[in-house]
């Protein structure tokens, strides 16, 4: 039986896309992950459990590096990368401290979130990430608490609470990292004036994305 290899890094656009987990806390009803079977444009992101350690992906990006440099280092998924918040805050630590050479110290690195990890880990971890991550593009998609509810369908423990939490995480970033974009999946029933305001009062960018299910191919 041929041995299932699943891809831990991937390139997209100008960036190196890493794979730490499959885990998440939300089952967004946009959320492509079933109905491209764990498949992103050619990559088999199923982990089946195996999550990689910092060595693991610090060896595959610098293998990546030698083979063409890359402008970003971006934590994404399928799954919500700070479930593993120890493993992606050592991977950026190496990387800021010279220990995953020939990465550069300086490199770019950004954090693809659902915004949870306050709520999942019981306290603020926002500056635990000072001066590792550069930027957090946080999957907001609504200013609505009930919308919000409907489009992310968190998981029980954060179904209530969660929004705020999310929220707050985004307020603190934008305080705290250089780059905080609070991102929206397009929809008809968005109110996107409404979130430009929430956004703008939480203090982070805005940035509106299509579904992925209406792009031609993967
Ligand atoms: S946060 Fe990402 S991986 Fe998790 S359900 Fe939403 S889109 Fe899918």
């Amino acid at each position: 039986m041929e041995e299932h290899k699943p891809t831990i890094v991937y390139r997209y656009g100008e960036g190196l896309y890493v794979n730490l987990t499959n885990r998440c806390p939300t089952a967004c009803v946009f959320c492509v992950k079933n109905s491209w079977k764990m498949e992103y444009r050619g990559s088999d992101l199923n982990l089946q459990g195996a999550e990689p350690s910092p060595a693991d992906v610090l060896a595959l990006a610098k293998a990546e590096w030698a083979a063409a440099p890359f402008k970003e280092f971006v934590f994404c998924g399928y799954g919500e990368p700070t479930m593993r918040l120890e493993a992606l805050l050592a991977c950026a630590r190496m990387i800021r401290n010279g220990r995953a050479e020939p990465l550069p110290r300086n490199l770019r690195i950004r954090l693809n979130t659902n915004g949870l990890a306050n709520a999942v880990w019981g306290r603020n971890v926002v500056p635990e990430m000072k001066g590792l991550i550069d930027s957090v593009h946080v999957s907001l998609n609504s200013a609505d608490p009930a919308q919000w509810r409907e489009r992310m369908r968190p998981m029980d423990p954060w179904a209530d609470t969660g929004f705020e939490k999310v929220k707050e995480f985004i307020r603190e970033a934008s305080l705290l990292l250089p780059e905080t974009v609070a991102s929206v999946v397009e929809d008809k029933d968005v109110d996107l004036a409404r979130f430009r305001g929430l956004a703008a009062t939480l203090g982070a960018e805005v940035r509106v994305r299509p579904r992925l299910e209406t792009e031609a191919g993967k």
